[in-house]
């Protein structure tokens, strides 16, 4: 079925390749810095896993803030509800790294989607498995079907290097109780989890299971229905940050995006979508990025609303 999407990927390239005004790649982690606005990638897999693409679509690129809605399916698959005790699911209307909320809301983070809030939920799975970076690379590998998807150790330790937000941000949930494991040893899971390459291809496939209703690739189940929607839910209102309702109004599909330029969205029972494009906006959302998944759920006329 995705076949048929390929013409319309392909008018999507030419229209954004003639339109002037990329953004800016992410610079507070330096390796992100020099990676070129004009590259584009889009891919789409339908339920079944067939994927058709564009561009550099099998070309790895930094996932960064996108790993964010894996880890939150995969520490609710395994602590269910409990898990909202500890994070919110609100819209912040606050940039992804801010810290002034948590003060006046005692450390408990509005959403898993902004760093305070997936720093709390890598802690979790953290506390679950022993290794949440790894557990989500496995992850990952297996929806995915690529053996080689990995941490780009290169991007980590740029990233470490420069880490005092997030450092400031775990300190503070630490100290109203709301992280378990020790901070240094959460900033590194949460930095790997970030640091993982990965192509336009294998996030439209990893992503299957938000429009499976929770179904994986082999068939079992990762999430119940009730919770997979719950997921994309979250995705909608808070995946792209304080963009989210600009997003909604724009694209009309859950979408989590990362300053690594990429962005996945979801339809529901009927496909995942990935794009890349390194220039980012204010909020640090791809530009390129959002405008094909405009144009996508324009000329298809696929949205959930
Ligand atoms: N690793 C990045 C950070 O923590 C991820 C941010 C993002 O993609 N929005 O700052």
């Amino acid at each position: 079925m995705s076949t048929t999407f390929q013409p319309v990927l392909d008018r999507i390239a030419t229209e954004i390749d003639a339109t002037p005004g990329r953004g800016r790649p992410a610079d507070y982690i330096p390796a992100l810095a020099s990676a070129d606005p004009n590259r584009f990638a889009m891919a789409v897999a339908d339920l079944d896993g067939t994927v058709c693409g564009v561009g550099e679509w099998q070309h790895p690129f930094s996932t960064q803030s996108i790993t964010k809605a894996f880890t939150l399916a995969l520490a609710l698959s395994l602590e269910g509800d409990e898990l909202w005790e500890h994070v919110g699911r609100e819209p912040s209307g606050n940039p992804f790294n801010s810290l002034v909320q948590l003060e006046y809301e005692n450390g408990i983070p509005r959403n898993p989607f902004i760093n305070a809030g997936a720093l709390v939920v890598t802690d979790r799975l953290q506390k679950l498995t022993g290794d949440a970076s790894g557990a989500l690379r496995t992850f990952l590998r297996a929806e995915s079907g690529n053996p080689e998807l990995t941490f780009d150790l290169e991007i980590a330790a740029s990233e470490a290097a420069h880490g005092d937000r997030n450092a400031a941000l775990a300190h503070f949930m630490a100290s109203y109780g709301n992280i378990t494991n020790p901070v240094p040893e959460l900033l590194d899971q949460y930095i790997r989890q970030c640091s993982i390459a990965a192509s336009c291809g294998d996030l439209a496939l990893a992503a299957g299971f938000l429009a499976r209703h929770g179904i994986r690739a082999d068939g079992s189940t990762l999430l119940t229905r009730s919770r997979a929607k719950q997921v994309n839910a979250v995705m909608l209102t808070c995946g792209t940050y304080d963009a989210a309702g600009d997003f909604a109004h724009r694209v009309g599909l859950p979408g989590k995006s990362g300053v690594g330029g990429g962005i996945i969205a979801v339809v529901p029972g009927h496909c995942t979508i990935c794009v890349w494009s390194p220039g980012l906006d204010q909020r640090g959302n791809s530009v390129a990025g959002v405008a094909a998944l405009d144009r996508f759920t324009t000329l298809t006329g696929l949205s959930i609303f």
